[in-house]
């Protein structure tokens, strides 16, 4: 019965099949849970769905996966406290940013944007980097 004998998993191999993904929604740029997404007005009188995280990133949820640049950019401004200014002249790498998106048919949250045609919810997170 050799067909029956299962390979028994490495614990290394089996960290790297499982590496990216959750069952929960982590931070990408801390790994931790940020707080649930809720609706939070923007000062144009318009609304995005989203949160805050405990490392000081903020995230903008694309709830149909159609939004793509649009939900970043919600993000970053959200970041710079709704000041598109700030947020459009801010320098690369005075911010970090990360995605996560979500498999309903398996129920996880996986690391990274995915394929363009994947219409997956997504959540956009972006953290400013401390001056100094
Ligand atoms: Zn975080």
């Amino acid at each position: 019965m050799e067909r029956k004998r299962r390979k028994r998993k490495t614990d290394e191999e089996r960290a790297r099949a499982t590496e990216g993904r959750s069952r929960v929604l982590k931070c990408p740029l801390c790994g931790e849970t940020p707080g649930i997404p809720s609706d939070i007005d923007t000062p144009f009188g318009g609304e995005v769905e989203g949160g805050t995280c405990g490392c000081g990133a903020v995230y903008v949820y694309d709830r149909t996966g159609k939004m793509l640049g649009e939900a970043f950019t919600e993000a970053l401004v959200m970041a710079f406290e709704w000041d598109y200014d700030a947020a459009f002249s801010a320098p690369d790498g005075s911010y970090e940013e990360g995605v996560v998106r979500f498999n309903p048919r398996v129920t996880q949250f996986l690391l990274g944007e995915g394929d363009a045609r994947d219409r997956s919810p997504r959540f956009y997170f972006v953290r400013r980097k401390k001056a100094d």
